[in-house]
């Protein structure tokens, strides 16, 4: 069977590591007709928008898509892409798991986390309010006349909602995930001791979900206790459930835990389509060098493999990274003490030596 995928090479570093995953995974033996797709800034002149309709029309259509990182401007400029393409698509749960592979440089031992990210509402809803702007004006009286706060008429505003539709959406994905994953416990993360509607409604919603899934134990823990926890004994916690702001935010920490964003990858789920990609970003600072790690977006090919049912593929790459991390050569140079860095591959000739192991490793029958 031929899998037709979508594939966003993205920006900065994203096509180095895009090219370096297409060839990695196509080594797998599983056949891809890749659907190359382009979407970021050099887009805009091309066709007046950053996110392209055929770009969602070509993700719609194969149901599957794998995408490098995007650069979005700070502050001002565009939209964030890959907010837009979760949002248009509705990929509303977030997976990214955490774990420490034997080789790389942590201060941690046995990491096993996997942070389950709301992808749709919170604060991420794009919904703002420019400082000065008359609609912010209006919005500032409005709050006073509703609620009796008094808001600096000088601040721009951002608005978040938390629904229960989409509370329970997110918390039974955990929760299913936990169960056909063979974990033990699910972690709400909330600030409802402060956001006693928001955050208190997702708390609320998460603790009843949670009734109907007796075989996995459940707690919840304010986001910054949690923090804390993670930091000092993560081995703890096991599946984490977290609305869209303290889920982007926990999970770069949970990267950090097991050693670093070069590694750490992610998926992006529908009710039909799933897009993956590494937590990272475009790390502009090294475009074109062919320094940076592609691995992150690798083992997000390895979640995409497994998300099409190529289970024995899918196990053979992650063996085949686990490896080749263990072994502390033939890896970017961010696998490597500072000291050895000399020694460090480049992206492309990382996916060449995982090409040859994957070659030379016998497929399971
Ligand atoms: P970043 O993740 O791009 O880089 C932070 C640092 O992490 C880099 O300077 C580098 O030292 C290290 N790093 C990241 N990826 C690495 C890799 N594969 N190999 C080795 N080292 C790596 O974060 P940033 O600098 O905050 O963001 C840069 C741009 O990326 C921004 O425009 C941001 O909006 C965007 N971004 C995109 C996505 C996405 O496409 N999903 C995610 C996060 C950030």
């Amino acid at each position: 069977m031929t899998y037709k995928v979508t594939l966003i090479r993205g920006d900065g570093i994203g096509p180095e590591l895009a090219d370096a995953t297409r060839r990695v995974l196509d080594a797998t033996g599983v056949a891809f007709e890749w659907d190359v797709q382009q979407a970021g800034a050099d887009q805009i002149e091309k066709t007046g928008t950053p996110l392209p309709q055929q770009v969602l029309d070509s993700i719609r259509s194969n149901k599957v898509a794998i995408k490098g990182p995007i650069t979005t401007p700070v502050g001002t400029g565009f939209r964030s892409v890959n907010v837009g393409l979760r949002k248009e698509l509705n990929l509303y749960a977030c997976l990214r798991p955490c774990k420490t592979y034997k080789g790389v440089q942590s201060r941690y031992e046995n990491v096993d986390v996997v942070v389950v990210r709301e992808n749709t509402e919170d604060l991420y809803s794009g919904i703002e309010f420019a400082r000065g702007a008359e609609n912010t004006q209006q919005m500032i009286r409005q709050i006073e006349q509703l609620e009796g706060s008094r808001v600096p008429p000088s601040s721009a505003l951002a608005i978040k909602f938390i629904s229960p539709e989409a509370s329970e959406r997110i918390v039974r994905f955990a929760f299913e995930y936990a169960r056909s994953h063979g974990r033990r416990k699910v972690s709400a993360v909330h600030k409802a001791n402060i956001m006693k509607h928001a955050d208190g409604l997702f708390l609320e919603v998460a603790r009843s979900v949670a009734t109907e899934y007796p075989d996995i134990e459940f707690n919840d823990v304010i986001v910054d206790n949690m923090m804390m926890q993670l930091v000092q004994k993560p081995e703890l916690y096991d599946v984490l459930v977290c609305p869209n702001l303290y889920g982007d935010i926990v999970s770069d920490l949970c990267a950090g835990l097991v050693g670093g964003l070069g590694i750490a990858p992610g998926a992006n789920y529908g009710e039909d389509t799933a897009l993956f990609e590494p937590i990272h970003g475009s790390a502009p600072k090294y475009t074109g060098q062919n320094r940076a790690n592609p691995m992150a977006m690798m083992f997000s090919g390895v979640l995409m493999l497994r998300h099409l049912g190529e289970t024995e593929a899918a196990d053979r790459l992650d063996r085949a990274l686990s490896e080749t991390i263990a072994e502390g050569k033939n890896v970017t140079y961010d696998l490597l003490p500072v000291s050895e860095r000399h020694r460090a591959l480049g992206t492309s000739e990382v996916a060449d030596k995982l090409i040859e192991r994957l070659q030379g490793s016998p497929v399971a029958l």
